[in-house]
């Protein structure tokens, strides 16, 4: 059996898949993201009373960050300097009690996310990926050449400092910075701004996504200058807002047509930029396919 979780700053998604095989739906749960002792204990509850005798063959993680990715380092597996209370220095694989010698791979939740999209959502059959996230937080998760990067850090695309909406006064909530991508586009920042949830902008919608795609197509543009993806999924809470998608995509032609000219982005229907084809479960199907990877090569390699 092989397990995926996803750890998010409000809930967690298991799911455990007994075959390992992708086009059998895994059995999934929800857990509410508390403390550690008793999110972590509940996850292990779970695989436990999936697992029986057989045990787990491998566990992939998605996880919120800063989160420590090298397999290599003695703080592997642990959510680093987070500001989210109760979670700095945790240790998720000790939480989770996992045996020793169970392969385990650790990636933060976006690029698990652009794991899952690629394996068996909207990137299928693309090589050249960016997952971009707008949500609770801002986060970017690339996949280049069918791979993950960087492999032994993160970025952190959320932090980037972004020219200002001329009409957009609002100061930014980053802890940080203020007023970078995070502070300006992420739905606490939404929130902020107008003084209640996105999805209570009544009159005030059709002006949000006008600041909000302002700022997040220069996202896009720094990625596409960057990475060069095929394709970027963009996915998050804050994404759902209507109207959202369209304007982001027509502002990103706008800003870097001409220098990027006959590109796909340009034509603004061309599929470059789109929503997740996994829905929620794009970060927790990309865990599962970290397993499903690690418990086929040690197969590989017994039968050898
Ligand atoms: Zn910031």
């Amino acid at each position: 059996m092989i397990a995926g979780i996803e750890t998010g700053g409000t809930k967690v998604i298991c799911a455990v898949s007994q075959s390992g095989d992708p086009s059998e739906a895994p059995a999934t749960t929800w857990i509410d993201t508390t403390t550690p002792d008793e999110t972590l204990g509940e996850i292990r509850a779970f695989l436990d009373s999936h697992a029986g005798s057989s045990g787990l063959d491998a566990v992939g993680i998605a996880s919120f960050g800063p989160l420590d990715v090298n397999p290599e380092s003695p703080r592997f597996g642990w959510v680093t300097s987070t500001p989210k209370a109760g979670w700095r220095n945790t240790d998720l694989l000790a939480g989770l009690k996992l045996p020793a010698g169970v392969p385990v791979a650790v990636v933060t939740d976006v690029t698990g996310a652009a794991i899952g999209e690629q394996q068996l959502g909207a990137g299928t059959g693309v090589e050249d990926l960016a997952y971009v996230t707008v949500g609770t937080g801002v986060g970017a998760g690339i996949i280049a050449g069918g791979k993950p990067l960087p492999v032994l850090a993160h970025p952190e695309v959320g932090h980037l400092t972004v020219r200002r909406h001329p009409e957009d006064e609002y100061p930014g909530i980053c802890p940080f910075h203020g007023d970078c991508l995070e502070g300006l586009t992420s739905g606490p920042a939404v929130a902020g701004r107008w003084g209640r949830p996105g999805r209570d902008l009544g009159a005030d919608l059709k002006r949000e996504v006008d600041i909000s795609s302002y700022y997040i197509a220069q996202l896009m543009a720094t990625i596409t200058y960057t990475v060069a993806p095929q394709r970027i999924v963009f996915g998050g809470g804050v994404s759902k807002t209507p109207g959202l998608l369209k304007a982001v995509r027509v502002k990103l032609a706008a800003l870097v047509g001409d220098a990027l000219d006959g590109h796909d982005l340009t034509a603004t229907n061309s599929g470059y930029i789109v929503r997740p084809g996994l829905g929620d479960y794009s970060g927790v199907q990309g865990a599962l396919a970290l397993a499903r990877q690690m418990s086929e090569s040690r197969t590989r390699a017994s039968l050898s």
